[in-house]
């Protein structure tokens, strides 16, 4: 009933895997040292002999790298190739500043193509079946991503990129969609119109959503109203782009591809590692890619490894708990700490509360305050609101309801979180 694109590499046993990370580790920092004095320096300083280096048991010992990294060596300080042997490249803006590149070889699209392969063929997309791929396809890696995974499981490509809603549609019915990978956000645009025109989308199976965390009630809502699974796809930029990860269809955790990435979990402030089952922050580590090979990776992503055990699929791979959020984005309000998703998950408990809402994070003197905006069906109440979320959160914030399609929408990933400045003296207006 399961199904691989790689059988032998997705199933390898505990040790095997663990043998071949240590190879490659060891591989991977000879070899950047040798291609780049980057990261020849790095380990210098860090009193690691690249020609000597321990393996996963020293792991440790080597330096961590981060986003403030690759937009100080902005645009190929970090790579270790030569930059007419590129064959592609992607990139990613962020909130401020300076871009984050990853660029790939030849041999780095494979390797990408065969990360996305697996994740289409996991979810149980077969050779043949239509795939439509509604993320961008311009320089965030998203759409190129899914495009080179989808080539590689064999599929019929249906390259729509994003916008378009009643185009998105018509093409998903005139072709026969089955596969439809998209952000979250997007995939509740296309519910929303499929509802107004009284459509549907018979053929649709599969959703593969990725690039913004959601909550577990987030998804019921979207595998209910689109009578789909759905998975959460896992990857970014600096780790050669999305699907080192995702979640099979017992839905369990996500599993990461261990012959292509180390999967650490860390104390976000002191670097420690943390024990299986315990939430850190994600570090990852490439070990096989050519151009730009990530060793130890802070990703800023809260999380915590599920297990290293075998899963009914057959898969060997650790899985992930879903990611609850980047500890960047983590907000602190009346002294409560939590993540824009379990507002989320909060506001969705609510019977005829929407999946559309603002969180509007106010600033006035260095005291923040919070007020959510959110579309709901006539009945749903602020009171409802307020006590909803002082029961899940500890403390309800202000917030005004809107009547469905009220809130401004967008085509991509969503604009959720709004800072305000409401500092009347101060010569700062600038908050994030
Ligand atoms: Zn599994």
């Amino acid at each position: 009933m399961f199904q691989y694109l790689n059988e032998e590499a997705e199933t390898l046993s505990r040790e095997k895997i663990e043998a071949l990370q240590d190879e490659r580790l060891k591989r991977i920092v000879a070899y950047t040292a040798k291609s780049n004095p980057w990261y020849a320096e790095r380990f210098r300083k860090a009193g690691v002999d690249p020609l000597n280096f321990g393996g996963i048991k020293e792991i440790t010992k080597l330096p961590f790298c981060s986003k403030a990294d690759f937009r100080e060596q902005y645009p190929l300080g970090m790579c270790c190739v030569p930059r007419n042997t590129l064959a592609e490249m992607h990139m990613s803006s962020g909130s401020t500043g300076t871009p984050v590149v990853m660029p790939s070889t030849a041999y780095d699209l494979k390797q990408w193509a065969q990360c996305m392969g697996r994740c289409y063929v996991m979810a149980g997309a077969k050779r043949g079946d239509t795939c439509q791929i509604t993320p961008g396809f311009g320089l965030f890696n998203g759409g190129f991503g899914c495009y080179h995974g989808a080539r590689e499981a064999g599929l019929f490509i249906v390259p729509t990129g994003a916008g378009n809603t009643t185009r998105q549609i018509k093409l998903a019915q005139d072709f026969g969609t089955r596969v439809m990978v998209s952000v979250v956000s997007y995939s509740i645009r296309i519910m929303e119109l499929l509802r107004q025109t009284n459509q549907g989308l018979p053929d649709l199976k599969i959703g593969i959503f990725g690039a913004e965390s959601f909550s577990a009630e987030m998804k019921k809502r979207i595998t209910t109203g689109l009578g789909i699974d759905a998975f959460d796809i896992y990857g970014m930029t600096e780790t050669g782009g999305i699907g080192l990860g995702m979640d099979c269809p017992a839905h369990e955790g996500i599993h990461v591809w261990e012959d292509q990435y180390i999967v650490e979990v860390v104390d976000h402030e002191t670097g420690e590692p943390v024990p299986d089952g315990e939430f850190g922050e994600i570090v990852i580590t490439s070990l096989n890619r050519e151009a730009l090979p990530v060793i130890r990776f802070k990703t800023s992503d809260r999380g915590r490894i599920l297990t290293r055990k075998k899963c009914v699929c057959g898969r060997t791979h650790l899985r992930l708990d879903t990611i609850s959020g980047r500890l960047d984005d983590m907000l602190i309000i009346s002294g409560v700490n939590f993540f824009p998703t379990q507002i989320e998950q909060s506001l969705l408990k609510i019977p005829g509360v929407l999946p559309n809402y603002q969180i509007i994070i106010r600033d006035r003197h260095g005291i923040k305050s919070l007020r959510i905006n959110v579309e709901a069906e006539p009945g749903v109440t602020g009171f409802m609101v307020e006590k909803q979320l002082k029961e899940d959160l500890g403390f309800s914030p202000e917030g005004d309801i809107y009547k469905p399609g009220e809130l401004p929408r967008s085509e991509g990933k969503a604009k959720r979180i709004f800072y305000e400045t409401l500092d009347d003296n101060s010569s700062k207006g600038e908050t994030k």
